[in-house]
């Protein structure tokens, strides 16, 4: 349930129905913004009188909220949430790309492809250490040491850096990573969501594989039930018939989930289509859709990649497409 109130209320009034509304059994979540303030009710509403909610002088308006997903709902938080990542915005406008190899391999690795894509104009760096990978005789990842090279290309070039962690028992080695990511395989292992809501870090949420919207916002749900508020969605394609490509890169969704939740958004169009040629018209298109941002696999020597190679530009590709998605931002920012 939500109770929209109305404009320049005094603190005092406000604050005296909180309390009243607590003191029923339930939670709060206050959202202020520039025009109006929404309380979101959290907990069993259903003994709730609205009709007396609503005749408090107060009051503008009271409804129920049949989404299964409170904190992460537009309706309970109407303005666009801005993530901030040590200064990096995203959100609400705040378009960021972030740029990197699937997995950190050696330190000259690591190094020469942070300081391509920040060149390039990237505003974080990405860098898997833990890698998900379908067989267990894959390269699994340098795990502890590749985080460690991950923050020396940190240091080196002031990019942030964005890190999947794929169980509970790592994220102790995950403190100082800038944003931890939470990937496909995992989006519904609800212990992992549960441990980094607990943290007061940025998340990056990947959509499952074969997950439904209201699946990935419940799995955001998570996250925020425990407290942490800065979580960024990333739409990473969807396992459908398609036959030439990884994944089918689910673009409605960006423009669904803007009015469904007040999360950031951004896409990966390297994991949503498996191949470099392809991965500049998605970013492109994702960008034009209004997505607040990219997540996009850069390699200096796909070729010799221990993962993802087929997927992953080259760092003067990438420049390339970097001085396109900045033509696209300025022709959907005239609109
Ligand atoms: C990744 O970003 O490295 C990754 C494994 O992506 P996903 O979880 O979307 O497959
Ligand atoms: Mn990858």
């Amino acid at each position: 349930m939500i109770v929209v109130l109305k404009n320049n209320v005094q603190e005092e009034k406000r604050t005296q129905l909180i309390e009243w509304i607590e003191s029923q059994g339930l939670r709060v979540h206050v959202s202020t913004g520039d025009y109006q303030t929404v309380l979101g009710l959290l907990g069993n509403t259903d003994r709730i009188d609205m009709e007396l909610i609503a005749s408090m002088e107060i009051v503008d308006t009271v409804k129920r909220i049949s989404d299964p997903f409170k904190r992460c709902n537009r309706k309970f938080h109407p303005e666009d949430t801005i993530v901030d990542v040590a200064g990096v915005k995203v959100g609400h406008g705040n378009f960021c790309v972030i740029a990197g190899p699937c997995s950190v391999e050696s330190e000259e690795q690591i190094k020469e492809v942070a300081r391509a894509v920040k060149t390039a104009g990237a505003q974080m760096l990405r860098g898997g250490a833990f890698k998900p990978r379908t067989s267990p005789y894959d390269f699994q990842g340098l795990k502890a040491d590749g985080l460690e090279l991950l923050k020396a290309a940190r240091e080196e070039t002031g990019l942030p850096i964005v890190s999947e962690c794929m169980g509970v028992t790592d994220l102790a080695l995950f403190e100082d990573v800038d944003v931890i990511q939470i990937g496909a395989r995992n989006m519904q292992n609800f212990e992992l969501l549960k441990a980094v809501g607990r943290l007061s870090k940025p998340v990056l949420l990947k959509r499952g594989l074969a997950n439904t919207l209201k699946e990935f916002l419940m799995s955001a749900e998570y996250i925020m039930s425990e407290g942490n508020d800065r979580v960024i969605l990333c739409e990473r394609g969807i396992r459908t018939f398609d036959d030439y490509t990884r994944n089918t890169l689910d673009l409605a969704a960006v423009s669904m989930l803007r009015e469904l939740t007040h999360l950031p958004i951004i896409v990966d169009p390297s994991h949503a289509t498996g191949i470099a040629r392809l991965v500049p018209p998605m970013a492109l298109a994702a960008t034009a859709s209004g997505a607040d941002g990219l997540i996009i696999e850069v390699h200096n020597d796909p070729m010799h990649a221990l993962c993802d190679g087929a997927q992953s530009l080259k760092p003067e590709e990438f420049d390339r497409l970097m001085r396109r998605i900045g033509r696209i931002r300025d022709i959907i920012s005239e609109s």
